[in-house]
């Protein structure tokens, strides 16, 4: 009955928005830039920290690792960036700026309809990474990632995917450099998100739900557990296996390692232009957080500008209560996968054990956050809150019905992130410009909507008693 109620209010407060105006008299609603201001170097905010990102540890030995160690699983060059603390900038290949102009660069938007819609005195941008040919930021990464595997000599690449996300956007790569990819989609993605299935497969990908019975790790975990749902810490240990035990094959991973988060940097270099385009510079940042790759992409440059220059910007981190790593998990060492293949990674985890809700938001459901965001959160560069997921589609319909674009389910946490800000901004009477990352649209993710539609969706409550007992086992490990 509440729903009923909030659901009609809303469409009340949406219906207000289409008075018309003369394109004249209108400021601008788009910020767009031309293809030679794709940046031509990505940000490495490693080299400006000074608290360095701890680095990954030998899981046997406990010894820091080296590049040459990385190597078998990760094309070499980025297991170099993975490990960079020193060079600001990496010169971005003329073959990858060259994919990148496919869809880059991405338009800036004033958003006026909800500015309207939640009668705000806050400005309120967003930069559209829906706008890919994959509906999604990932395929910055994908496409750098490919590009690299492909100067090496690599022939075969293997993943993971959550949502489909990743998958899809590492297929479209894998195709654009001629490489062979075989992709573990948790099993629960696989069976809700047929459509990203397809998308993968019209590239050319193959597509196995995780757990399989085709490695080890996955028939581990279906003995132990045949009704598993998957989960991407699984689905990474199935294709680092893969990876490992097939000739002339690489592993790629599309957040939480610290050269994904460098590639992602590439948004919030052109956000940093467009907002000068728009005569403003964001008091909060903010972005949706899964293993932190939107985030640091479009937070860092911004930044630099703090560490560098003294401004006194705001960067919230918006993840799920019900996968609450950064609100309510540990800094400590831990694996990036279910199995523990990965080398050890200091961050911010709520236990590479834990399995998190079946929340429609999938490519959120990951245990860890990476080392760099990691000791920003620790730095207190950066804040963190977590969004539930009810307020999520609340905050997905309202965005929808304002600005016309249906989000990804993960975006619809930094957009719920915004309206709270942007309330607080009314409530104190504070004009403040607020920037976003839509990182995906929503138009695979409709089953998530007609589940909260019908009324089937609810909130998954973590207990502290869960998290003390999931961090116990990784506390004995440090
Ligand atoms: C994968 C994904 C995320 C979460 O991943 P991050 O690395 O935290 O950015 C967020 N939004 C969309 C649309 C995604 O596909």
């Amino acid at each position: 009955m509440g729903f009923g109620f909030k659901y009609f209010s809303l469409t009340l407060q949406v219906n207000r928005l289409y008075t018309h105006k003369p394109i004249d008299d209108m400021e601008t609603k788009k910020f767009l830039l031309s293809e030679k201001d794709i940046p031509t170097q990505w940000y490495n905010i490693a080299a400006d920290m000074i608290n360095k990102p701890a680095v990954p540890l030998h899981p046997g030995t406990r010894k820091p690792l080296t590049a040459e160690d990385l190597s078998p699983i990760f094309a070499e060059e980025l297991c170099r960036q993975e490990l960079n603390f020193t060079d600001r900038f990496i010169e971005i290949p003329e073959e990858v700026r060259d994919v990148y102009r496919n869809y880059r660069p991405t338009p800036l938007v004033r958003a006026y309809g909800l500015e309207k819609a939640l009668d705000t005195p806050a400005h309120i941008y967003f930069k559209n990474e829906s706008v890919s040919p994959v509906g999604s930021h990932k395929l910055n990464s994908a496409i750098a990632q490919a590009y690299y595997c492909k100067q090496q000599g690599i022939t075969n690449i293997t993943t993971e995917t959550g949502a489909g996300q990743w998958g899809a956007a590492m297929s479209y790569a894998a195709r654009f450099f001629g490489l062979e990819l075989a992709v573990y989609m948790v099993k629960i993605s696989y069976e809700q998100k047929p459509y990203r299935r397809s998308i993968m497969q019209s590239y050319g990908a193959t597509v196995v739900a995780s757990p399989s019975m085709s490695t080890r790790a996955g028939k581990n975990i279906i003995t132990r557990n045949p009704n598993y749902q998957g989960s991407l810490g699984t689905a990474i240990s199935e294709a680092i296996e893969l990876a490992t035990s097939t000739e002339n094959c690489r592993y790629v991973l599309g957040s939480v390692l610290n050269h994904v988060s460098l590639h992602q940097t590439i948004i919030g270099q052109e956000a940093k232009k467009q907002m000068e385009m728009a005569g403003e510079y964001p008091d909060v940042v903010i972005a949706c957080f899964g293993g932190g790759s939107n985030f640091s992409g479009i937070a860092f440059p911004f930044m630099s500008d703090s560490i560098n220059m003294g401004k006194k910007t705001r960067f919230v981190a918006a993840e799920p209560a019900s996968c609450p790593k950064l609100t309510r998990g540990r800094m400590l060492y831990d694996f990036g996968d279910e199995a523990g293949y990965t080398p050890l990674l200091k961050m911010y985890t709520l236990g590479h054990n834990f399995s998190p809700a079946h929340i429609h938001a999938g490519g959120l459901r990951y245990h860890g956050a990476g080392t760099i965001v990691s000791q920003l959160m620790e730095d207190k560069m950066m804040e963190a809150i977590d969004i539930k997921q009810l307020e999520s589609f609340e905050a997905a319909l309202l965005f929808a019905k304002a600005e016309g674009i249906i989000p990804a389910p993960e975006s619809s946490h930094a957009i719920a992130a915004t309206i709270r800000e942007a309330q607080k901004c009314k409530e104190e009477g504070v004009q403040k410009t607020l920037l976003f990352n839509l990182s995906g649209h929503g138009l695979i993710d409709m089953t998530a909507y007609d589940s909260y539609l019908a009324g089937d969706l609810k909130n998954f409550v973590l207990s502290q008693e869960e998290i003390d007992n999931n961090l116990s086992e990784i506390i004995k490990m440090q």
